[in-house]
């Protein structure tokens, strides 16, 4: 059994021992997160959906490796440091256009899939349309995606513009040394690229044991934030934690009543393969449960946008 740390504990480490962030490991971060969406797919009541995420997770392993994402500029990133900004901020920085083959040969991988929908199909000709006819479009849609501008999404175009451009990042993201990512950036976004986590994990082992990481939405890349906190306002003083009755231990919400928001955190000492894109997808009753409890997700999950479900019915 694991020991968990308990707050004041936390507080009274050595903070030059606990690894701050983790980067993404390229030759794992997909992979397992397709894994895990198989896992949680058996059962499900959205497992058509779940198991296209995974398909597009298992494309998304195998186009990281070779993904012509750009080098980093070493002034962009003495920059960053300076200001105590994400070096690979992700809004309001041009991206480089190599992003758009990862969106075609992801699509092109999927459509040699059988397992596919008319609906799915349909998707993927809009998109292909788009890349080649619009490419200014595309980029716009990309730009509303990563600010996460609801009303400028098509939902279901969104996760497979999303898939393209987590790669396109997770790539940049494991090339980096901890060293040129800068402490003291801006609480509750990713310290490599800016965005939003999608939920939090408690992980287990090794120097991370008993510590709990918010995990970014777009470059996988994992960083420490002191539990019973709310990472959205960074209150400690009106947490609470619900989950679903009956439901599996490891997965609860971490709610705070000053911000009215909550996120996921998901515990590895109850299961030890959490992963929390998959999780927190395979997870929506405790959503539900949320939002009649009159708490608001302080940020959405990368897969699956407002009606995105439908893609795979
Ligand atoms: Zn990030
Ligand atoms: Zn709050």
């Amino acid at each position: 059994m694991q020991r968990i740390l308990e707050r004041g504990e936390i507080e009274s480490l050595d903070h030059t021992k606990i690894p701050r962030l983790r980067l993404p490991e390229g030759g794992t971060v997909f992979a397992e997160r397709a894994a895990r969406l198989r896992q949680l797919s058996a059962g499900h009541a959205a497992a058509a959906y779940l198991q296209l995420m995974a398909q597009i997770a298992d494309i998304q392993h195998r186009l990281l490796p070779d993904c012509p994402a750009p080098t980093l500029d070493p002034e962009a990133l003495q920059l960053a440091q300076a200001h105590g900004m994400p070096p690979l901020q992700a809004i309001g920085r041009e991206r480089d256009p190599s992003w758009r083959h990862v969106l075609q040969a992801l699509l092109d991988q999927l459509a040699g899939l059988d397992t596919l929908t008319p609906q799915t199909r349909s998707v993927m000709t809009q998109l292909q349309t788009l890349r080649t006819q619009s490419p200014d479009d595309l980029e716009s849609l990309a730009d509303a995606i990563l600010a996460e501008r609801d009303a400028d999404i098509d939902c279901q175009q969104a996760p497979f513009i999303m898939a393209a451009l987590q790669v396109y990042w997770t790539a940049q993201a494991s090339r980096l040394d901890p060293v040129q990512v800068p402490h003291g950036t801006p609480f509750g976004t990713c310290p490599v690229c800016g965005s939003l986590p999608v939920a939090s994990i408690q992980r287990v082992g090794g120097t991370r044991d008993g510590l709990r990481f918010l995990c970014c939405s777009l470059c996988a890349t994992e960083w420490h934030v002191v539990r019973v906190t709310c990472t959205h306002c960074e209150n400690n003083k009106s947490i609470l934690y619900h989950s679903i009755e009956g439901g599996p231990e490891a997965i609860q919400a971490e709610s705070c009543d000053e911000c009215h928001s909550y996120r996921k955190l998901f515990n590895q000492e109850k299961d030890l393969e959490v992963e929390p894109v998959a999780d927190d997808l395979a997870s929506i009753p405790l959503d539900v449960l949320m939002g009649e409890a009159g708490y608001s997700r302080a940020s959405g999950n990368p897969l699956l946008w407002q009606g995105a479900a439908a893609t795979s019915e």
